[in-house]
């Protein structure tokens, strides 16, 4: 399961960007996971959560993933269409002059953080009277 490298790689970044800006924890870690990448979303889920145990800053970090959706652009037609229903053939013209536009990427796309003084400062949101919702 390559999952698991790609996982601490993520973690040591997240570690290190955390570290960098004096983060309490991390709270979140929000990932853009392309559709036909080699990630496998439930594999990578199950590797985070073993490996942020181990990690400074993201023991308590929930992994949130955003499928990207595969799209092959046809340099025959111009035309687009699903990477995953028809692969690199062109469905509008059969041709396999095709390159993938979207969809491989893996990309640390947001963090979320806990910051010591922000943790330690009074809350200052209700102004108004609990007029909302
Ligand atoms: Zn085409």
């Amino acid at each position: 399961m390559h999952e698991l490298g790609i996982v601490m790689n993520v973690l040591e970044q997240v570690d290190a960007v955390a570290a960098e800006n004096k983060a309490e924890k991390v709270l979140g870690v929000t990932m853009e996971i392309g559709e036909v990448s080699t990630i496998v979303p439930e594999l990578f889920l199950d590797a985070f959560n073993w490996a942020k145990k181990r990690t400074t800053y993201q023991q308590e970090a929930e992994l949130e993933m955003i499928i990207i959706e595969g799209r092959t652009y046809c340099q025959n037609c111009g035309e687009t269409y699903r990477t995953t229903e028809f692969g690199k053939k062109c469905p509008h013209c059969g041709s396999s002059e095709t390159y993938l536009l979207t969809g491989s990427q893996v990309i640390i796309k947001d963090i979320s953080a806990v910051f010591p003084e922000q943790a330690a400062a009074p809350s200052e949101e209700s102004e108004s009277p609990e007029s909302e919702a």
